[in-house]
């Protein structure tokens, strides 16, 4: 009925006893394209505009969003290879406007975006924010992605191939006013987007991961200066590398406290 693994429906059945029927069904469902607006190259506004002029019809989302009524190539968007426009699903769209809403950010304030390949949230950073950036990926393949995508945007950021966990190796022991973890896991929340991902798991990747993402936590945690900001996000829904994260890690940091977003 679902075409899930029996192990995937029994914990999102645990994790979410009201919407996981929703949950599934919208996994089944092809995603729609939304774009990011690159706001230091226009408004919004500006850019549907542009959009419609090429016949195409798109509906505003959050802060910089756009979705189209139909998914495109990207070499039919307007300015794409100029850097006016980016391909970012909602949800990750929300992860830079958390870090930086609510507080001044002075021009050179210091950001860590520990697991940043290919780049898409440390350009959303940098598009709302004149930070002294620093982009981190252990993949080197990846870590040239990050390039690619500043270079097409036209922001700068120091961008190092490194482990987030081994701060030692990287870090120059100046504090981050902000840290942004995206961390590596199940990707159990976008699985519209990759539609073998609930097959090539294996239910103990949940336990596994939520173990990496709590080291990458509690490592880089210091490294943030008192009265700094760190968003930590998945792109999963298991509540393992979610709330009950966030729930165990405040309770190993009395020094921390949640943000009502
Ligand atoms: N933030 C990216 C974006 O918005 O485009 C997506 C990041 S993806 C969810 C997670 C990334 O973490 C992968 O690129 C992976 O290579 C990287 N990663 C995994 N373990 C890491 C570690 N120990 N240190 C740094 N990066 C790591």
């Amino acid at each position: 009925v679902w075409n899930h693994p029996r192990w995937w429906v029994e914990r999102l059945q645990h994790d979410h006893p009201e919407h996981w029927p929703q949950i599934l069904r919208a996994n089944n469902q092809p995603g729609p394209m939304v774009l990011r607006v690159n706001r230091r190259r226009g408004t919004r506004d500006a850019y549907r505009e542009r959009l419609l002029a090429e016949g195409l019809v798109s509906q505003p989302l959050g802060e910089d969003g756009l979705v189209l009524a139909t998914p495109q190539p990207v070499d039919r968007l307007p300015g794409f290879a100029d850097g006016l426009s980016s391909v970012q699903d909602g949800a990750a769209q929300c992860a830079a406007p958390l870090l930086l809403s609510g507080r001044a950010w002075a021009p050179g304030a210091r950001v860590l975006d520990a697991c940043a390949a290919p780049g898409s949230k440390t350009a959303h950073l940098l598009e709302h924010a004149d930070l002294d950036l620093l982009a981190l990926d252990v993949d080197p393949e990846r870590c040239r992605r990050i390039d690619d995508t500043l270079r097409r945007l036209g922001l700068r950021a120091e961008v190092r191939t490194a482990d987030a966990g081994d701060p030692g190796a990287w870090w120059d022991g100046r504090p981050f006013d902000g840290i942004l973890l995206d961390a590596p896991c199940t990707a159990a929340g976008i699985v519209r987007r990759h539609p073998d991902i609930r097959w090539l798991r294996r239910p103990g990747d949940v336990a596994q991961l939520a173990a990496v993402q709590r080291r990458l936590l509690d490592t880089l945690w210091p490294l943030l200066r008192p009265g700094g900001r760190l968003v930590y996000c998945t792109c999963s829904v298991f509540r393992a590398e979610g709330a009950e994260q966030v729930a165990a890690f405040l309770s190993r940091h009395n020094d921390a406290r949640v943000v009502p977003s």
